[in-house]
């Protein structure tokens, strides 16, 4: 397959004199407090899941998700009140002995990985590989706030005139809500429940309704190194009922939210519409998220790109690809390719260790993108794959196959599809035009660019109004503290989770100024 030039601008002696980006664009070494991603060896098998192959397997066998009583959403304000009591004493332990905890509780969920990984598979149908890399993520997330939370809560001392001296201080705010998703049951759990925990504030945690299980466990861990069980209480049930129950309750400080834009606006007005102080909500939402790739881009590395952003964790991440938009020039050649590594994949049964693609989380969730890929069927032509492998397990059931279909215009891509479903767009000339489309699609939560010409990735990068850019690789994963992550516009408020100023929105500021 040889690459060719389009009529996108791409001068032959600058194409040849720029390298060839086959590996990620930073070579910084991660930092060795994080644990980090999992690594795959270069036929892209997960070092972590075929060297722990025995104990995960293991855990499997033993290891049965728990029933998690339903909480009444009529208790909502009793257990804010609880909350509010709890405060004091949390908000003040030191700094140092919150952390300490928090760092406790990482080394018994690495410690604990395999049981973890099982009951991610059972719960949540992840594969191996996904469960493995959740569970390093939620120990990073961990890890990362207990030392965030100790570098910023120290007082800082400003100037003053003699005789006085001033100082700010960052104070925990109260009780939050913390409601999280089922695509990362216990990674995201996690991170929103160390945020608000390592910055001194008490916890109302409402996991998704699809996956407690992982949640109790995760909250267990927390009290057994310490966490007091009023200061992180579990409250299961619906977002209808119990989410809005908790958000509502007065005494609640902030609410932490990962799921829909159109839940986060439910939440938002909710707030907005509470009597008493104005109440700040952290909202990571999703996107209709793109990759521009144009005819300088390596093929291979494209597809390989695709498959991963779009495919893994059957396409049930906010992060994941929904819209390739690919220069004529080269199109035929990666739609082709594209549709051969598909059918490579194997999907079905998530507790079997060759399956790349698992089912979708439940039978909703299958309706909902089996409606979509018909209407897309309707419009768009689906590219030549040959139909993914599905082997006939119990949880075959929700199961869609990878798939992709090319479509006319990015204006066509409405909504977020969420499943491995690929929406192809064909583009020539000017590759700004491309970005300022995918701009007006108002969503801004991950991006991919393919090129070789460095000038054109950092331009491409400048214009897009979006949270987080990748060049010449895939679009999700991003890692505790080396790729702070969340979006803009419909994709959410900010800060950004496992970067350097997520804690700020989680603490009330004090200045301190005394005469002496
Ligand atoms: N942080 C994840 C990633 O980079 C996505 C989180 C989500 O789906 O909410 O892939």
């Amino acid at each position: 397959f040889v690459n060719q030039l389009g009529d996108d601008g791409v001068p032959v002696d600058q194409l040849l004199a720029s390298p060839l980006h086959a590996s990620p664009v930073s070579s910084l070494p991660l930092p060795p407090l994080l644990y980090g991603p999992a690594r795959r060896n270069s036929e892209g098998v997960d070092l972590t899941v075929t060297t722990m192959r025995a104990p995960l397997l293991a855990a499997l066998a033993t290891t049965s998700v728990p029933v998690v009583p339903l909480f009444d959403a009529s208790r909502a304000e009793p257990a804010v009140a609880q909350a509010l009591r709890a405060l004091p004493a949390w908000r003040g332990t030191p700094v140092a002995q919150r952390a300490a905890r928090l760092r406790h509780a990482a080394d018994a969920l690495q410690a604990e990985l395999p049981r973890f990984c099982a009951l991610l598979v059972k719960e949540a149908f992840k594969t191996w590989g996904d469960a493995v890399a959740e569970v390093r993520e939620a120990v990073d997330f961990l890890r990362y706030y207990a030392d965030e939370a100790e570098r910023i809560m120290q007082p800082v001392a400003l100037p003053g005139p003699t005789g006085e001296s001033n100082e700010l201080r960052l104070v925990a705010r109260g009780p939050w809500v913390c409601i999280s998703p089922w695509n990362f049951p216990l990674a995201i759990f996690m991170g929103q429940v160390a945020a608000a925990l390592a910055t001194g504030n008490t916890v109302l945690a409402k996991p998704a309704e699809q996956t407690p299980g992982v949640a109790l466990e995760a909250v267990k861990l927390l009290h057994a190194v310490g966490v007091p069980a009023d200061a992180l209480q579990l409250l299961h049930g619906p977002g209808e009922t119990v989410g809005a129950a908790l958000v509502a309750a007065p005494g609640v400080a902030g609410v932490v939210f990962t799921g829909s834009t159109q839940v986060a606006k439910i939440i938002h007005r909710a707030l907005a519409a509470k009597d008493g102080p104005i109440v700040p909500l952290i909202a990571e939402t999703g996107g209709i998220n793109a990759m521009v790739v144009d005819s300088s881009a390596l093929p291979e590395q494209v597809v390989d790109a695709v498959v991963q952003s779009a495919f893994r964790s059957a396409g049930q991440r906010c992060s994941a690809l929904r819209l390739l938009c690919v220069h004529e020039g080269i199109a035929d050649g990666v739609i082709e390719m594209l549709g051969g590594a598909v059918a490579e994949l194997a999907g079905g049964d998530p507790a079997l260790l060759a399956t790349d693609v698992g089912p979708l989380i439940d039978a909703e969730a299958f309706d909902t993108v089996a409606r979509a890929v018909d209407a897309l069927a309707a419009h768009g032509r689906p590219i030549d794959a040959s139909p993914v492998a599905v082997p006939a397990t119990t949880h075959s059931a929700n199961f869609i196959a990878p798939q992709a279909f090319e479509v006319p215009s990015i204006e066509h891509v409405r909504n977020e599809i969420f499943g491995p479903v690929l929406q192809i767009v064909r583009w020539s000339g000017d590759p700004a035009t491309v970005v300022e489309r995918i701009n007006a699609l108002g969503y801004g939560l991950t991006f991919g660019i393919q090129t070789r010409i460095d000038s054109r990735a950092m331009a491409m990068a400048a214009q897009a109004h979006i949270g987080n850019v990748y060049v010449n690789r895939n679009t999700i994963g991003a890692v505790v503290g080396v790729q702070p992550f969340g979006g803009e516009g419909l994709s959410g408020t900010g800060p950004k989770a496992g970067g350097p100023h997520y804690l700020y929105r989680f603490c009330a500021e004090q200045t301190l100024t005394i005469n002496t």
